[in-house]
């Protein structure tokens, strides 16, 4: 479901932490210009239909877009079929709360190689994905899923992966997580403006513009574990840990990417008016992203 956004919109992973929880939330982050929040479900999908329903109403009463992250206990190509089939019901209900919730669209993080090789893990991988699409039609229900760009290389997950994943599964699209691309390997470090660029040509380019245009993306600064690949801790814009947040506010204002950024930092929705400042300042335009 293509979202109609004439601007990025911003917002935080979860309810504001200096604001209300629950539906009152909506308007408390619509009144700080922030139109976008992600529902965590990461422990377990434990909010009632009531509540979510309750959620649903206050958000498209603010205009805010909301988006559900799903349990972090998901392993789609887990060794164990008993643990898969677990997964696959976990996301599923996720996809059915968020349906409720109105959310557009599902962040989940795909699941681990084990003694897997990659290229089995990806066979895998899109079997289950394909299940749990075929039962998300059987319920007629509309909302994206997004494998969330993994931060470990030990997870499945590198962005070539989902994008293959993507291209193979219409339905799928990309979770970009650019802290977790930032420490995942060596190699993939978001040191300025031109590996923004690369990684953002790319996606355009399998993704393809429907997609691109209500891209999910989840953003903070980042320290690296000493090992070389994971997250050690998230912290707040300007800390001095990549990424850089700037080049890439440029290339959005620049290119009119209209992308729901969600705020991982520390300090959530202080971060997501930060990252929003910053983009308007490259944008040059009256900030006014969403279509009434
Ligand atoms: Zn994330």
């Amino acid at each position: 479901m293509p979202l109609e956004l004439k601007q990025p919109i911003f917002g935080p992973a979860g309810f504001p932490l200096e604001g209300p929880s629950g539906p009152k939330a909506m308007s408390f982050l619509a009144s700080k210009g922030l139109f976008a929040m992600e529902y965590q479900a990461v422990r377990s999908v434990r909010i009632s239909k009531k509540v979510a329903k309750e959620l649903k109403a206050a958000a498209e009463e603010s205009g805010v877009t909301l988006s559900i992250h799903g349990p972090y206990a998901i392993n789609l190509s887990s060794e164990q079929k008993s643990k898969i089939r677990a997964s696959k019901s976990r996301l599923l209900k996720t996809a059915v709360i968020g349906n409720l919730m109105g959310a557009f669209h599902v962040t989940f993080h795909p699941g681990y190689y084990g003694k897997r090789t990659k290229k089995e893990t990806f066979e895998v991988q899109l079997a289950s994905l394909k299940d749990v699409l075929e039962m998300l039609n059987q319920k007629g229900l509309k909302v994206e899923l997004g494998p969330e760009t993994t931060g470990k290389e030990s997870q499945f997950g590198s962005l070539d992966e989902l994008l293959e994943l993507s291209s193979k599964l219409p339905e799928i699209t990309v979770t970009v997580d650019f802290a977790h691309i930032h420490v995942r390997e060596e190699k993939s470090k978001i040191k300025g403006e031109d590996d923004y660029r690369r990684l953002l040509d790319k996606l355009e380019k399998i993704l393809g513009k429907e997609k691109m245009d209500s891209l999910l993306v989840h953003f903070t600064e980042v320290e690296p574990t000493s090992k070389g690949s994971g997250e050690r801790k998230h912290h707040p814009l300007g800390s001095g840990y990549g990424p850089d947040f700037k080049p890439l506010a440029k290339i959005i204002a620049e290119n009119g990417y209209k992308f729901v950024i969600i705020s991982e930092s520390p300090i959530l929705e202080k971060d997501s008016i930060k990252m929003k400042e910053i983009y308007i300042k490259f944008s040059n335009k009256a900030y006014s992203p969403t279509v009434k």
